[in-house]
């Protein structure tokens, strides 16, 4: 009887690990997962945002959407690619935060005022450019900053935001300044405004839209380096990049993309949005 019950016992724990195994077997990784096969089954495309970025994606606080040139390429793409009931799921990102969110499968795609450089290419796939930025500064009206090379100087505090390349880039354009790096934009506007840095850079688009909500600042010293905005994509996600550029080349093809472009960027005064088209 007592061997009975042991043998009994033992079975049970087998058909335990077996139910066991068979659970964590069924779970694939997210390497194995093929996100465009996800979101048609669910009809639905994740995005990852910024929030705090007026003209690409600004959260608008009266109806709780994020808006901008981002977000609305963002929804052309999901139409073309899951039909006109596709739904555009957006997550907020922060430059610091939209690489490791999209390597942990919080979201399918980031469209993010991201530039596609090769460091980045390494851990992300991108998809072709859509829109040509570059970097510039963002001063308080009567400075004596006009350009990149009026911040080379010991003691000169720069603004930037931290998962920028334009820390690093500035680092490189004037290297004897000092870059305080702030977590978001609004923030870095926030220590602009304060005295905190004699100038504010990142991409002319994004400061071309902090400097219309703040009329005491502009924008100078044109644009000094080549900022080319991808799609991120996991890599190994090859079907669903393929799709993503058709997307894109369908929006401009049908007008879509440049009425989006005139929609965002048709009137903010200084910016030539033309040269930014793809
Ligand atoms: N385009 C630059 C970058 O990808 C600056 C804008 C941003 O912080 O997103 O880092």
């Amino acid at each position: 009887m007592k061997k009975l019950k042991r043998v009994l016992g033992a079975l049970g724990m087998l058909s335990l690990l077996a139910i066991v195994l068979t659970a964590c077997g069924s779970r694939k990784s997210l390497s194995q997962q093929d996100v465009l096969q996800n979101d048609r089954a669910s009809n639905t495309i994740t995005w990852g945002v910024k929030a705090d970025t007026k003209l690409f994606g600004l959260m608008d606080v009266k109806d709780n959407q994020v808006k901008g040139f981002d977000v609305d390429i963002a929804k052309a793409i999901t139409k073309r690619i899951l039909g006109k009931n596709g739904q555009a799921k957006f997550v907020q990102v922060t430059s610091q935060t939209r690489i490791p969110l999209l390597k942990n499968g919080n979201i399918d795609a980031i469209i993010a005022t991201m530039t596609i450089t090769p460091e980045r290419e390494k851990q992300v796939d991108f998809s072709t450019s859509y829109f040509d930025a570059g970097q510039s500064l963002l001063v308080k009206k009567g400075s004596n900053v006009k350009s990149v090379k009026d911040l080379n100087k010991t003691g000169t505090k720069v603004l930037g935001v931290t998962g920028a390349n334009s820390v690093a880039n500035i680092k490189k354009y004037a290297p004897k300044a000092r870059v305080l790096e702030l977590s978001d934009y609004a923030q870095a506007m926030t220590a602009l405004k304060s005295g905190q840095g004699v100038a504010l850079t990142t991409d002319n688009g994004i400061l071309y839209g902090m400097a219309s909500q703040n009329p005491g600042y502009k924008v100078v010293g044109g644009a000094f380096t080549k900022e080319p905005y991808g799609i991120a994509i996991n890599k190994g996600q090859g079907a669903f990049k393929k799709e993503v550029n058709q997307a894109l080349k369908e929006i401009e093809a049908d007008g879509t993309y440049n009425r989006i472009l005139k929609k965002w960027f048709g009137n903010v005064a200084g910016f030539n949005y033309k040269e930014a088209a793809r």
